[in-house]
C-alpha cells in the first residue's frame, strides 16, 4: 500500500523530509508541497514536487492522505487542525506546539476526525540516545542515579524565527524538546521535579543557553544542557550508576563503561591520600585493579522506522511509536520548566 505524501513548508527541514521519505520509504509517494514562501516554492517545484498555490488547494488534493508539516513552531496547531479537519494524518515537526494547552486541542480533532497524528520526534533514533537508554535500563552499570545529557554548539545567537519568541524560537523549544523527550522516554518513572535556567548570551529576546534539572520518584536527577557559545564540549552523556558510569563522548558514540572489577570491592585507604591538590580521603584516586574499563553497548537505530510506523498505523497494522500522549507530557514539563525560569525556582511536580 502506498499514500500520497505532501508538505507543508518547504525549507530547511522539510527538504531533509522530502530526501528521506524518497529515499527510504517506499510505503509514501511525495506528491506536493505548500510553502508561502516563492524561493521555498521554486525549490520544491525544482525537486519534482507539485506546488500548491495556497493552502486549501493542497488540502483539497484527493491524492494526499498523509501530510508533514515543517513550518516554524507558532503556526503548527493552526496547520494541523486545518489538515486534520480536512481528513488528513498528519506528522507534525517538534515541538509539537508552542505549549500543552493548544497541543490539547489538536488531540481532541485527532480523535473527534479519526486521523493518525504524530510527531517527528526523530532523536529517539540517534545512537548515542539508544547506547545511553540501553545503558540505564540493562543494569550493566547498576541502577542509575545521576544521567547528564548536553548537546553543545559555538555558533552563538539563534538563527532566523528561531531569534523570535513569537515563532516559538529559542533553544528550550528548539532543542529542549529533543532532550526532555529523551530523557521521559527513556526513565520510565513520574517526573516529581523541574528546574530551569535560561540565558540568552546572544539572542535579543530568546533563550540560548540553557541548563534544565529534572527529578524522577526514584531519586533519579538529570541535568540536560544546551549550549549556542561553549568552545570546549563535556560528554554528550555522563551516566553514574550505583555500579560504574558510562560516558559517551559524542555523536560518533566514543566512549567506555569504567565499572568495579568483579572481584575487588569498594576500598577506602586506610588513611589520608596526598594528592596534588592535597589530603583527601573521599576524592583519592581509586587503585587501579579495583575497577575495568569496557566497550559501550552496540546499537543500530534504523529511523525509517518512523515513517513505516507512520504509514503502518494508518493502514491499523501498527500502533504510532510517537504518541500524541507522550508528547503532551514533553510539553507539559517544557511549560513547566518556562514557568520555572519566570518565577526563579523549581517545582515538585507529577508528571
Ligand atoms: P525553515 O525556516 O528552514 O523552514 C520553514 C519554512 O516554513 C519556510 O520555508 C517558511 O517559508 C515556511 N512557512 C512559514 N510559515 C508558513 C505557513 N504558514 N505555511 C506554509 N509554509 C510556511 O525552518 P526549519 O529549520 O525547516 O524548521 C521547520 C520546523 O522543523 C520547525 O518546527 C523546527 O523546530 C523543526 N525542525 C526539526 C528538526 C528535527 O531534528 N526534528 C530539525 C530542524 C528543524
Amino acid at each position: 500500500m502506498q499514500y500520497g505524501w505532501a508538505l507543508i513548508g518547504y525549507g530547511g527541514m522539510a527538504c531533509w523530509h522530502h530526501k528521506f521519505v524518497r529515499d527510504h520509504i517506499a510505503q509514501l509517494c511525495p506528491i506536493g508541497a505548500f510553502d508561502i514562501r516563492a524561493e521555498a516554492a521554486k525549490k520544491a517545484e525544482d525537486n519534482d514536487l507539485h506546488v500548491y498555490q495556497n493552502l486549501q488547494e493542497l488540502l483539497d488534493d484527493t491524492r494526499v492522505q498523509i501530510i508533514t508539516i515543517a513550518t516554524p513552531n507558532d503556526v503548527h496547531k493552526e496547520i494541523a487542525i486545518r489538515c486534520l479537519r480536512a481528513g488528513k494524518h498528519v506528522v507534525c515537526e517538534k515541538p509539537v506546539t508552542m505549549n500543552a494547552a493548544e497541543l490539547e486541542e489538536v488531540i481532541a480533532v485527532a480523535e473527534a476526525e479519526n486521523r493518525v497524528f504524530t510527531i517527528h520526534h526523530n532523536r529517539r533514533w540517534d545512537r548515542d540516545y539508544r547506547i545511553a537508554r540501553s545503558l540505564v535500563g540493562n543494569g550493566q552499570i547498576g541502577k542509575s542515579y545521576f544521567i547528564e545529557s548536553r548537546v553543545q554548539g559555538s555558533r552563538g545567537a539563534m538563527h532566523g524565527w528561531r531569534g523570535y519568541k513569537q515563532n516559538g524560537g529559542g533553544m528550550l523549544l528548539d532543542w529542549g524538546v529533543h532532550l526532555v523527550d529523551q530523557i521521559l522516554m527513556m526513565v520510565p518513572e513520574k517526573l516529581v521535579s523541574v528546574n530551569a535556567h535560561l540565558i540568552n548570551v546572544f539572542s535579543d529576546e530568546v533563550e540560548d543557553s540553557i541548563k534544565l534539572t529534572l527529578g524522577f520518584e526514584s531519586g533519579l536527577s538529570a541535568l540536560l544542557e544546551m549550549s549556542t557559545n561553549c568552545f570546549i564540549n563535556q560528554p554528550r552523556w555522563h551516566i553514574c550508576g550505583t555500579e560504574g558510569t558510562a560516558v559517551i563522548q559524542n555523536w560518533d558514540c566514543e566512549g567506555e563503561i569504567v565499572k568495579l572489577n568483579t572481584d575487588a570491592k569498594m576500598e577506602w585507604a586506610d588513611d589520608i591520600v596526598y594528592t596534588s591538590a592535597g589530603p583527601t580521603r573521599t576524592m583519592a584516586p581509586r587503585p587501579k585493579h579495583t575497577s575495568e574499563r569496557l566497550p559501550l553497548p552496540q546499537e543500530k537505530p534504523d529511523l525509517s522506522e518512523f515513517y513505516k510506523n507512520v504509514c503502518a498505523t494508518v493502514s491499523g497494522a501498527e500502533e504510532l511509536l510517537v504518541t500524541p500522549q507522550q508528547a503532551l507530557r514533553t510539553m507539559k514539563t517544557i511549560d513547566l520548566l518556562f514557568e520555572s525560569e519566570r518565577v526563579g525556582h523549581g517545582f515538585a511536580c507529577n508528571i
